[in-house]
């Protein structure tokens, strides 16, 4: 496995929410890919930091804007039984304290959050354990699919100097100094799950994807002395989304930004997230912000997610959006399923170019 450690992965920036049922109401395809990928969880190797069901609110200042919410769950229970039995919640601040006291919710027991960095590390380990050799550095294709891997940068400092230190660099997985010398692999097949950047390598084998990155920005904050680890997602019909993680840690977000491959930090976005979480939660206003973070969510101008073949040796998986923590490592697997030849466990026919 190669990877180049792009500033702006997004999967190191992304939120966590795993909550299918209440998105994708005029794409069926789309909707189960992501349904799939929250089902298959169950079966990921996983630390225990990395998920935990802890369901999530629709909250809204009135019941009637939760009438199309509603309906759909509904629609969905019997073919979705994971997400559990929806209740109202006359007072959402009674499971999630800081929102504003007059917000009703529906209550979905079966979502669950996700830490992506977590996840990420974890799938690593286990695909270590399994014999995987994990490389620092740029891969590019050649038009026949042979993967060509640059040196790892001795150089790993962000052109972005406003980032964050990124958690990438202390991985022992993406720790230059944990590799030998890298050698060029010869591969039966290739898969490329390069998010946003996936367009770029496929072009030399002369197939464009249309793949884009679109930039979202996301706040950290800490409640310090609130048990926050059990605390639902919080999905608001406007605004932007919380949800709690252990020790006091508050997640608030995020833009939606078509702003090129620049995964920075801005004053506007900045505003737009944290006005907009108070506006939901004012009981976070003395809260810390203790990170921020800027990812781009890989979206395909198609609307839907790429698992292809795209050329003789090489796969293609990429367009998960917004949802890719939902769907991704469900979606890796179909991929791997294409690549080794076998039967994929669903229709792909949706899933193409
Ligand atoms: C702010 C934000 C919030 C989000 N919230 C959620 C959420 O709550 N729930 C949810 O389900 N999804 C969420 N998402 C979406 C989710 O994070 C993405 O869809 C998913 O992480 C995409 O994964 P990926 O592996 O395709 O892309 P990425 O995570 O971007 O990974 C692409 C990888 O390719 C590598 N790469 C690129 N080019 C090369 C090259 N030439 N050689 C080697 N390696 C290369 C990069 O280094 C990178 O590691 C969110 C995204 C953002 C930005």
């Amino acid at each position: 496995m190669v990877d180049a450690g792009q500033p702006g992965a997004a999967t190191a920036a992304g939120a966590g929410i795993v909550c299918p049922w209440v998105d994708h109401e005029e794409d069926e395809a789309w909707y189960l890919l992501a349904r799939e990928g929250a089902r298959h969880y169950g079966e990921l190797p996983l630390d225990e930091s990395a998920h935990a069901t802890v369901g999530a609110l629709l909250v809204a200042g009135d019941w009637s804007e939760l009438e199309p919410s509603r309906a759909l769950l509904a629609g969905r229970r019997a073919e979705a039984p994971e997400m559990g039995e929806v209740t109202e919640v006359g007072r959402a601040a009674d499971l999630f304290p800081p929102l504003d006291p007059g917000l009703k919710a529906l209550f979905v027991p079966g979502a669950a959050r996700v830490d992506g960095r977590a996840v990420r590390d974890s799938l690593l380990a286990a695909a270590v354990r399994q014999g995987t050799t994990i490389v620092r550095g740029s891969a590019s294709l050649t038009p026949d699919g042979t993967v060509v891997i640059a040196s790892p940068p001795t150089d790993l400092a962000s052109p972005f100097t406003n980032l964050p230190p990124s958690t990438e660099l202390a991985s022992p997985f993406t720790d230059p100094a944990a590799y030998g010398p890298v050698a060029q692999p010869v591969a039966d097949a290739v898969i490329v799950a390069a998010g946003a950047w996936a367009g770029e390598l496929c072009r030399p084998l002369g197939v464009e994807l249309p793949v884009f990155p679109r930039r979202g920005q996301i706040v950290h904050a800490t409640m310090a002395g609130s048990d926050t680890a059990a605390w639902p997602i919080v999905l608001p019909t406007q605004g932007p989304y919380l949800l709690g993680f252990p020790d006091g840690r508050l997640v608030m977000g995020a833009t939606v930004e078509e702003a090129g491959f620049d995964p920075r930090i801005t004053v506007a976005g900045m505003a737009e997230v944290l006005s907009g979480a108070l506006g939901v939660a004012p009981g976070l206003a003395d809260a810390t912000v203790t990170e921020t973070r800027a990812g781009l969510r890989p979206v395909m101008a198609t609307g839907r997610p790429l698992i292809a073949r795209v050329a003789d040796r090489v796969v293609a998986v990429t367009g998960m959006s917004a949802y890719g923590l939902t769907a991704g490592p469900y979606a890796g697997l179909v991929a791997a399923t294409l690549a080794m030849g076998d039967e994929p466990p669903l229709d792909l026919a949706q899933y193409g170019l």
